[in-house]
Formats: C-alpha cells, structure tokens, sequence
C-alpha cells in the first residue's frame, strides 16, 4: 500500500494513531539533527512523546560516538534521552562480539569510539589511528607489504567502521587477516554516503566495507540498522512491541527497512537524504520493504499533535 501522507490524516487519527504507540525508536542525523544543528521542533517532539509515557530511543549508524557520547550530544542538544535509550553501532558492535563470547583480539578499521566500546566489553584492539606507507614507489610497498608488516598474532575479527584514516596498508592487513576462515568481518553499517551543510558529502561507512568485502571475498556481518542483529538488540533487549513501535527516518533502505522487517510502523521524514521524488521512485518501483507507513516533511510537522 502507498504511503500516506502525515498531513492528510484528521486530527482525530492522528491523535487515535499515537495513542496506539507505546514506543518511538528514531534515527538521528536528518531526522533530530544534522550535523551539530538541531531540526527546530525535533526536541519537543520527542520529548512530547515521553511526555505522553512512551519509550523512546535514539538509534543511530553512526560508529563514531560510543553510547555515552551520543547521549551527552543528545542531552546537549535539548533532547530528553538517558545512555540507555542511545544507541550507536559501536556499542551494538561491542554487545554483538560479547554476545559470542569473542575472546581474541579484533583488528579495528574504525575510530576510537569503536575500540572504546569493545575495550568495555573487555576486547583488545588494535589498528586504530594512522598507518600510512612512507613510500613513493610501488615496489617498495610490495616490499612493505610481503615482509608482514605490522601483521599480528590472535586476531579473531576485523571490524570495519567509519575510519578518517582508511588506507591501503589497513586494507591489506585485513586481507591477510581475513585470509584465516576463522577470522570474522563485521561492518558497523553500510551506509553509502552522508549529507553535510552546503550540498557537500561525505562519504560513508559502507565505501569502507565495499572496498574490505571486494579485497577479501567476504560478506560482513552488518551491525546497524536494517540488520536482523539491530533488531535483536532494539527490541528484543528493550522488551519493545512492534506492533506497538514506530521507526522514524529519513532513508527508506536502513531506517524504514529496519522498522518495516521488525512490523513496526515507519515514518519518513523528508529533512535527511530522501526527498519525495526518491520515495514516489521506490513506489513506482514496487520496493514495498522501502516504503514507510507515513512520510512528513519534518519531524517537526508533529509538534502540535503533541499537546493533545
Ligand atoms: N555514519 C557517520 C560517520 C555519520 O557521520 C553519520 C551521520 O552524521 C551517519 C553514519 C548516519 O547517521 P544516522 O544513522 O544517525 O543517520
Ligand atoms: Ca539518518
């Protein structure tokens, strides 16, 4: 079925719609914020819900902010949320690798936050920071590159993340770590590319898990949003109804993906990376599982419904 738009529903079913909810999982960046900025509205919103005696929780792809940095961005920002209800895929990659009992050492192509996190769950980590080769020639690298440079003992994962110093030399330690069939790969997300101020992008976590997958032959196991492992984690840990939840955000193929498999309600926003002319494509297309129950242009469109 098409999506409907939030503005062509009655006040009453609209009210009658959020009194049906008893949680509210939202995605962050183009949803609550972008960048540093936070979307006029997004704080009385969500704040309005827990108001109303929802739960609600911040889930986002982002690797780069351990939980506790994400709820203190968030407090920061005028939203009402504990460490509890912020979740970042560093963490769930943290929770994944202790939820097998991984007991070696993880080879990190991430930022701090990542190896912050696993440190907590008392994983040692190694890889994080530079590694660059000081060469100008081909030959040399090769020469670099067969001595097994920096290649250690024990390592039972490569974890790749959104990493500011990817480079080839990362990539082909993890090449020859991942050469061992023991040796998992896990992807915090696979997001393409983000949106910054000024129509500028970045590129985006899943460029570095494209690149890792290619060079080894690997599928990784993805840990944010649309995976069944987030779903594990959000709901299931959280002891949240489905039925009774609703995902809001604003990219249909992680967000609206992830709430549509978990039987959430969905709600696309149009302030982050889709527009409506990308979600009339995916319904023309027919990718249902892309499709949100409710789109909005802005989060901030809900703010009266909130005072009911
Ligand atoms: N990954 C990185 C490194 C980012 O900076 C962002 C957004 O700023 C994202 C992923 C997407 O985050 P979200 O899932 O909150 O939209
Ligand atoms: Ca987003």
């Amino acid at each position: 079925t098409s999506p409907i738009p939030w503005l062509s529903l009655s006040k009453e079913e609209k009210k009658k719609f959020i009194s049906s909810l008893d949680s509210v999982v939202s995605d962050c960046d183009g949803v609550l914020w972008l960048g540093s900025k936070v979307i006029p509205g997004a704080t009385e919103v969500m704040n309005g819900f827990k108001t109303l005696g929802k739960s609600i929780f911040l889930l986002t792809n982002n690797s780069t902010k351990s939980n506790e940095e994400l709820s203190r961005k968030s407090a920061g920002l005028g939203f009402n949320t504990t460490e509890d209800e912020s979740i970042g895929t560093a963490r769930l990659t943290a929770l994944y690798l202790k939820s097998i009992d991984f007991k070696k050492k993880a080879y990190v192509i991430a930022g701090v936050a990542v190896e912050n996190e696993l440190k907590s769950v008392g994983i040692e980590c190694i890889g994080v920071g530079p590694d660059v080769f000081q060469v100008r020639q081909h030959c040399e690298a090769i020469e670099l590159m067969s001595q097994q440079n920096g290649i250690e003992e024990g390592v039972g994962a490569v974890v790749v993340g959104y990493d500011l110093h990817f480079s080839y030399p990362k990539l082909q330690k993890a090449c020859t770590y991942l050469a061992d069939p023991e040796c998992i790969l896990i992807a915090t997300n696979t997001d393409e590319r983000f949106p910054l101020p000024g129509r500028v992008f970045a590129p985006g976590c899943g460029a570095f898990v494209a690149a890792v997958a290619v060079a080894t032959g690997r599928k990784p196991l993805v840990m944010g949003k649309p995976s069944p492992f987030a779903i594990d984690l959000v709901l299931r840990a959280k002891g949240l109804n489905p039925e009774k939840s609703m995902m809001i955000g604003d990219r249909c193929d992680t967000d609206i993906a992830f709430g549509n498999s978990a039987n959430m309600k969905t709600l696309l926003v149009l302030t982050g990376v889709t527009d409506l002319e990308l979600l009339k494509r995916f319904e023309n297309e027919n990718k249902t599982d892309l499709l949100p129950t409710y789109y909005v242009p802005s989060i901030a469109d809900l703010v009266d419904d909130m005072n009911e």
